[in-house]
């Protein structure tokens, strides 16, 4: 699976896609003999700054209309957007617009995108929003993460490719896989088997500790 992000603030985001679980999966790593595995994602960033011909590469403007704040100009997404499209299959892109009156996001999409797409191109707007024709120029989707009104995209954006990408076969690894299917159990225990904090005494629960599997996976079910 290909991410674009499409983003006035690349770095942010950048920070979050290359570390740990997310990171590891842009990589390519050595399997069994010459064989070269990983590289199950790959995440790349378009600014719109560098798309426009403007000076001081000023990518907003003052609403048509009146109103509050500023609009991002349609024609450096666009462009930012033509980018990372590139010569894909049109039937195999899926480009998201973030928008807080968007489609609710969620599990089940997550996959869904998983299944039908290689490439996810996820618009990232700031200020007041985008001008509007870039939404009917591309046929995109408006997708929300939540009924909040966040400062930018940009969290939206991750949490899409967060949530996409450990959906995609082989970011998980085994042991993570199984921790996916057990959603069910939401209660979870490390060391120490028992917590001091504050004067008190804090235990695991004992069927955890006994290895009895029956017993332990009853008691998941149950959480
Ligand atoms: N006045 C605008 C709000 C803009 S918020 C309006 O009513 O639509 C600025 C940007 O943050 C939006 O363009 C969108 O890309 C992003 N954003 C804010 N909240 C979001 C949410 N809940 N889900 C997805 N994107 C969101």
């Amino acid at each position: 699976m290909n991410f674009h992000v499409i983003t006035l603030f690349p770095d942010i985001c950048r920070a979050y896609t290359d570390a740990s679980i997310l990171g590891r999966a842009q990589k390519s790593e050595k399997g069994k003999g010459a064989k070269v595995k990983g590289k199950q994602i790959s995440v790349s960033y378009y600014n719109p700054r560098d798309y426009t011909k403007d000076k001081h590469h000023k990518v907003d403007e003052r609403p048509y209309g009146g109103g509050p704040g500023m609009v991002m100009q349609a024609l450096p997404v666009l462009k930012a957007t033509a980018k990372a499209i590139g010569r894909k299959d049109p039937k195999k892109v899926k480009v998201l617009l973030m928008s807080p009156r968007g489609k609710k996001f969620d599990q089940t999409y997550a996959k869904k995108l998983v299944g039908k797409y290689t490439d996810i191109v996820i618009i990232s707007g700031r200020y007041e929003g985008i001008d509007s024709r870039v939404k009917k120029i591309l046929k995109a989707e408006e997708v929300s993460t939540g009924d909040y009104v966040l400062t930018g995209g940009e969290l939206p954006a991750l949490t899409i490719i967060d949530a996409v990408a450990r959906n995609v076969p082989g970011v998980l690894g085994t042991f993570e896989s199984l921790e996916d299917e057990r959603v069910s159990s939401g209660e979870m225990y490390t060391r120490p088997e028992i917590l001091e904090y504050k004067k008190k005494k804090y235990k695991v629960p004992t069927v955890l500790l006994g290895g009895n599997h029956t017993e332990i996976e009853k008691w998941k079910q149950g959480k």
